[in-house]
């Protein structure tokens, strides 16, 4: 999937894990760090892709690409299985101790946002040709539906005219039916 699918899931699963938590203050700046590093973890996985979006945010990309992407083992390897959620949950977890000194941030928060957009990005690139393997090591690349013919093409048509879309529709459909939820949500920045 492109770069740009992956964000919208990463933040549809967002959404969708908001609307069906009980309504909980947050500060303003946490739910701004919370969805870049929602935003940021949809594209993690992709890191051992030197193309991969990820690299645009960080200064340098590039050259850390090259180092970082063969450490991983190749495009869609080890970070791109359960092994890797658990990897990259327990760096981002250290990650985020150290910085909760210099940002007055929930961290537990922003934690939980990076981790759904990760795994939000597993999930759909399940639906891709190339598949995922989930149980890195073993060599075996899952996906939906089980026949690869059947699964859609990174960057192709049903991505661009059917999925990305659908995502954006189900957004739309999840403010509509929770509209007094997210009016809530909001409303105590305003106050
Ligand atoms: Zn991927």
């Amino acid at each position: 999937m492109t770069g740009r699918t992956h964000d919208l899931a990463a933040f549809t699963a967002l959404n969708y894990v908001i609307i069906s938590q009980p309504l909980q203050e947050i500060s303003l700046s946490t739910s701004l760090v919370a969805l870049g590093a929602n935003l940021l973890g949809g594209l993690a996985p992709d890191l051992d892709q030197s193309t991969s979006n990820f690299w645009r945010f960080v200064r340098g990309g590039s050259f850390f690409s090259r180092l970082i992407s063969p450490l991983l083992g190749g495009h869609r390897f080890i970070s791109h299985s359960i092994l890797g959620v658990i990897l990259f949950g327990v760096l981002i977890k250290q990650l985020l101790g150290l910085l909760s000194d210099v940002l007055l941030v929930d961290m537990e928060i922003v934690w939980w946002a990076f981790m759904i957009g990760f795994i939000s990005h597993l999930a759909i690139d399940t639906f891709t040709k190339e598949g995922v393997p989930w149980l890195f090591p073993i060599p075996i690349r899952f996906g939906i539906p089980p026949l690869k013919f059947l699964r859609i093409k990174t960057g192709g048509l049903l991505e661009k005219s059917l999925l990305f879309p659908g995502l954006l529709i189900l957004n739309g459909y999840l403010f509509y039916i929770h509209y007094h939820k997210f009016l809530d949500f909001l409303r105590q920045y305003i106050r």
